[in-house]
């Protein structure tokens, strides 16, 4: 089967999938963090990537290289900026890499350019770029539509009580960094990057509603997990992989038909 990594294509390849195919490119975005002792840093990276690449099969895309880099991660949401391998960007930097390559694609001649988020702190700034790099194409008389997409956005509510089935006190969606949700999908698709003996099960922070800066590390449990994963299975994971899967896919296939 022909490669849909734009890394893998030759350049008149590339070529001919945007301008005779008028191919999705999909960008994944994403963070190298902090996911606890038995994640690996690259956990946000990698799973966008695994989405771009699944989407990218069902509407016969071109997945660009990720972006794995991502925003300065928040103590209320990615466990902070403090430990060892949390390596993020200024969001400065993070905006005008995402533009500049998103104007690379469409300079090229693609049309339809998906951005897929998995680092919940990139928001704000990918809708920057994604909003600058519209602007600097269509200056350049480019016709270009860029969907950005935070890819687990949304959740059905029956998957979630699949997921919680058991747990007492489920700790919500805002304290799942390194929790059940990404465990789990780390589980189904990256198993050999998981580490369950060394899930955590700590109990889930109570954070105030307000940031302080500079941070106070004393807020993020020990292992850098917001919740425990270590209920999380195998199943749970393609559960919900499988729904983000399509989710994205939906979304492709709504706005890029022609
Ligand atoms: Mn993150």
């Amino acid at each position: 089967m022909r490669s849909r990594m734009m890394s893998e294509l030759s350049w008149d390849t590339y070529q001919r999938r945007l301008h005779d195919d008028d191919a999705i490119v999909i960008v994944p975005v994403g963070a190298v963090e902090q996911h606890g002792y038995h994640l690996p840093l690259g956990t946000d990276w990698l799973m966008a990537s695994y989405m771009a690449g699944r989407a990218a099969e069902n509407v016969d895309g071109i997945v660009a290289e990720p972006i794995a880099y991502g925003a300065r991660s928040q103590v209320r949401t990615g466990g902070g900026p403090h430990r060892c391998g949390t390596t993020s960007l200024n969001a400065e930097t993070l905006i005008a890499l995402v533009h500049d390559v998103l104007v690379e694609i469409g300079r090229h001649g693609a049309r339809k350019i998906a951005v897929i988020d998995s680092h919940f702190e990139n928001r704000s700034f990918l809708d920057e770029a994604c909003h600058r790099a519209s602007e600097t194409l269509a200056a350049k008389g480019k016709e270009v539509r860029i969907l950005k997409m935070l890819y687990a956005e949304r959740i059905k509510p029956e998957t979630m009580k699949l997921v919680y089935a058991g747990i007492q006190d489920p700790p919500g969606l805002d304290l799942e960094h390194g929790g059940i949700l990404e465990t789990a999908m780390m589980l189904y698709c990256y198993p050999d990057l998981v580490d369950m003996s060394r899930a955590m099960d700590e109990p889930a922070p109570d954070f105030p509603p307000y940031d302080v800066f500079p941070i106070d590390p004393s807020w993020v449990p020990e292992s850098g997990c917001l919740s425990s994963g270590k209920t999380a299975t195998r199943e749970i994971g393609k559960l919900l992989t499988e729904e983000f899967v399509t989710q994205v896919t939906n979304a492709l296939r709504a706005e890029f038909r022609d």
